[in-house]
Formats: structure tokens, sequence, C-alpha cells
């Protein structure tokens, strides 16, 4: 049931339907499009709940964490490819089961992800081999620390959601990168925006997009 190619509900034309979707909500970019369409989700989410791996809605993944939305996925990478041919060097912090990291590798020269949850990892690492997809190099550990070993990133992304800009972060962006993050506190329901920081000579350039709502950054590993 869990098959690369997928029957019914998790088929490619399933998937198709899930990417008509996201184009619908306003997503353009083809390279994006084209890198949703080419992941397969179920493989990602829980076998229970594959049959609802192409619906355009976050799910469960165990450890009180979601997958991310594929619209909101979509979103966050076209505003950090816009005007750019590629992602570059890529981290995302809050790998969860692996599905934006592999959704970055098909637009990225290089992704590192860092997950703090040990058994996510796990998880992460299977699925990515599953679906063979060898350019995601993992990390168990807190990611608001960055990856210094591998910095600078052109493209930072975060997958959890934090009241206040990671310093670590921003000095890990190199000059012309851009990070993208969901800005905002969790137990203030609703308050969370999706932020773009663009790192220019002169300093860093803070835009704020659509409303969101994440599962928190956290501190330390487990
Ligand atoms: N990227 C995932 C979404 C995962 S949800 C997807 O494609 O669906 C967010 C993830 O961020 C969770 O797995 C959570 O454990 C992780 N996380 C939260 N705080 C973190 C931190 N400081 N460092 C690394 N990962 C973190």
């Amino acid at each position: 049931m869990n098959a690369l190619n997928g029957i019914g509900m998790t088929s490619q034309r399933t998937r198709e339907r899930m990417v008509k979707r996201v184009r619908e909500q306003g997503v353009r970019d083809e390279k994006v499009l084209a890198a949703l369409a080419a992941v397969p989700r179920h493989v990602f989410v829980d076998e229970g709940l594959a049959h609802r791996a192409y619906e355009d809605t976050a799910l469960p993944l165990g450890h009180g964490q979601t997958i991310s939305q594929p619209y909101i996925v979509a979103r966050m990478i076209e505003l950090l490819l816009e005007g750019r041919r590629s992602l570059g060097k890529a981290l995302e912090i809050g790998a969860g089961c692996g599905y934006q990291a592999a959704v970055l590798a098909r637009l990225s020269e290089e992704v590192y992800a860092v997950e703090r949850i040990g058994a996510l990892l796990e998880r992460t690492k299977e699925n990515l081999r599953k679906i063979r997809e060898f350019k995601v190099r993992l990390k168990h550990g807190d990611g608001q620390l960055g990856l210094p070993e591998a910095a600078p990133f052109d493209t930072i992304v975060l997958a959890a959601a934090t009241p206040e800009l990671p310093e670590a972060l921003l000095q890990q962006l190199r000059e012309g990168g851009r990070m993208m993050l969901p800005l905002g506190s969790v137990s203030d329901s609703g308050a969370q925006v999706l932020c773009r920081i663009e790192r220019k000579p002169e300093g860093f350039e803070k835009t704020l997009f659509d409303a969101v709502r994440f599962v928190p950054l956290l501190s330390g590993v487990e």
C-alpha cells in the first residue's frame, strides 16, 4: 500500500489534484509545483493516514508534531526562490518526517536538515531512503544553533514557529541569502505570520506574508 507509485488515493493522479489545488490557491512557480508533484507524500505519512496524504492539510506524525500542509510548503519555497534559479545551499530546521526536505532537495544544490527529536530523524532517514533521495544531509540537534560547520547558507527555512529571530541562524545566512520562518508565539493562536529575511550588504530586510499556524520551535534534543 505504501509502494512508491501508489494506487487509488495515493496515486500520481491524486497527487496531481493536490498540486492543482495548491496552484489554485496562488502558487505560480512551475519549478515549485513540479517539485511538489514529484514527491510522493504518502510515503511520509503514517500508513493509516496514507489515504489522506494528498489532502492539502497538515497531518499528525506522532510526538505531537505535524507534517506541514503542502500549500504552505510550496508557498514558503516560492517566496524563498523568488527571482532566483535555485535555493543554493539550503538548511531546514525541523525535518519532522522529511517531506519538506525532499521537496527542497529538488530545488537546491545542497540540503541540510536538523531535527531535535531523534525518533523523527530516524523516520526521515528511512523515508528519504525509500524515495531514493540521498541529497539531504541530516543532523540530530537543536536547530536554533544552526549548523555552523556547513554555514553559510543561501536558504534557511524553519518548520516551527518562534517569537524571535534566532540570532545564530541570522549569522549563518550568506549575504544575498534568504530565511523563511513562521514568526510568532504558539499560545496566542493565529498570531503567527510567515516572515522572510533577506541578508543585504546593509543589513537584514524583513517582509511579512500570510498568517499561519505551526508547532513551536523548542530547545534541546530528545
Ligand atoms: N518539515 C516537516 C514539518 C515538521 S513539524 C514537514 O515536512 O512536514 C516541525 C518539526 O520541527 C518537528 O518535527 C519538531 O520536532 C521540529 N523542531 C522544533 N524545534 C526544533 C529545534 N529547535 N531544532 C530542530 N527541530 C525542531
